[in-house]
């Protein structure tokens, strides 16, 4: 192909990069307790309503997953380890990846404990292409920190997460920008990380369940279907997607300010026109499709004095009456110490772009995984003391679990067994 001898037209090079550690916490805890290379560890709460928060690729093969409930995994491995969780184990080794990441890539942005988005567009004179910076960097990661890592590249941010899931585990898939189609295709529609469980049944009861099957249905049927977020959806399933890091849109901000020749005296005129600005604000942002978190109000009187008061919201937003529920609630608290308004203005910080909206989505579900890691990590240290590491058989729970599967005839209980013995 003329683009492949470097006369042809400049091929797109496939330059976003999604790394992923590999069962992040499971990984780490067998790093550091080499005794259980090779066996089915989990990490989660070991109590009754314990729940999986990781599980090592022994443990996946014996069909334990993350979020399972901790007696199912028992079933189906009598010799699960069970290890308790150690948050501060893992932020530690979160920040050792994440700065082994920024020394090799300049443009990274973390998108949670264990995964970033690197731009490697531009890091290419000095490592060479996004297949070589993806091996340098996984090696490094196991050279240097012990743990394995997955690594997906393409054109599109969307795709390259989808790649790296693909490329699970301990592997690397780079989609060269021509044969993106292709690789989507025979995909289901839920692979792509912004295509919920609603949507992907309103794909079904008009018969797409594959990526491939989206882009052979007429948009218009697609709309019906979809709704408002049909494009959005088809930009995604399409990899058509063409969005940078996000850190290059947060760290900038909007508003607008206002002075008045003036003074503003009445609390419901202020309340007024800072309703409108934030109005204004939320345009400004949804004209540059993006979304913010935090929202400033400042005021200032005629002598001088200023406020500057901020509140940040659970979920990044463009809604207008998001934004006016903050301002009025800022200019409620502090209505008392201004009477007369000279100058007010509302401005929106961390701002990201909407189409990675999804992977703030997906963040917050974590920071909930994040609170039930922490609950479970609790409950182990209540029951067990300090004990931070124990197999499953040995632990209380477990002892029920031993007294079951001993007395039960549960055929469920007998599968699982069958199933668990294999290996
Ligand atoms: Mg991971």
């Amino acid at each position: 192909m003329a683009a492949q001898d470097g006369v042809g037209p400049t091929v797109e090079i496939p330059g976003i990069l999604h790394l992923d550690m590999d069962a992040f916490f499971a990984s780490v805890e067998v790093r550091d307790h080499p005794e259980l290379r090779g066996l089915p560890v989990v990490v989660g709460g070991a109590g009754t309503r314990g729940v999986v928060a990781a599980a090592s690729y022994p443990a996946r093969t014996r069909g334990i997953r993350s979020a399972m409930p901790m007696a199912s995994a028992r079933r189906l491995a009598p010799d699960l380890v069970i290890v308790p969780p150690r948050i501060a184990r893992y932020q530690e080794t979160s920040a050792l990846v994440m700065e082994l990441l920024s020394s090799v890539v300049a443009d990274i942005e973390q998108i949670s404990i264990d995964e970033a988005f690197l731009d490697v567009r531009g890091a290419r004179r000095l490592f060479g292409g996004p297949d070589q910076i993806a091996s340098l960097l996984r090696s490094r990661i196991r050279d240097e920190l012990g743990l394995p890592s997955s690594v997906g590249g393409s054109v599109s941010r969307a795709v390259a997460k989808i790649a790296s899931a693909r490329a699970k585990p301990d592997g690397q898939l780079i989609i060269p920008a021509e044969q993106t189609a292709e690789f989507l295709a025979p995909l289901p529609v839920s692979a792509v990380s912004g295509i919920g469980p609603k949507a992907v049944a309103s794909l079904e009861r008009i018969g797409v369940r594959t990526i491939g099957q989206i882009r052979e249905i007429p948009p218009s049927t697609l709309a019906r279907a979809l709704g408002p977020r049909a494009p959005e959806i088809i930009h995604l399933a399409t990899g058509s997607d063409r969005t940078g890091l996000g850190h290059r849109v947060r760290d900038k901000s909007l508003g607008t300010e206002r002075t008045w020749d003036e003074d503003l005296t009445d609390a419901d005129e202020v309340r007024r026109r800072i309703t409108s600005m934030a109005d204004d604000v939320a345009r400004q942002l949804r004209r540059s499709d993006a979304v913010a978190r935090t929202v400033v109000l400042k005021l200032r009187s005629p002598d001088g004095t200023t406020i500057t008061r901020s509140s940040t919201l659970d979920q990044p937003t463009s809604s207008g009456e998001r934004l006016r529920e903050q301002v009025v609630a800022l200019w409620d608290k502090e209505r008392h110490r201004l009477r007369r308004i000279r100058l007010a203005g509302v401005r929106v910080t961390h701002l990201t772009a909407e189409s990675t909206s999804a992977v703030q989505q997906e963040l917050t579900s974590r920071s909930a995984l994040w609170r039930d890691l922490e609950t479970a990590m609790d409950r182990a240290t209540d029951r067990f003391g300090t004990a931070s590491l124990s197999r499953g058989s040995t632990l209380g729970p477990a002892a029920d679990g031993a007294q079951r599967s001993a007395s039960s005839r549960d055929p469920e209980d007998d599968r699982d067994a069958r199933d668990g013995s294999g290996l």
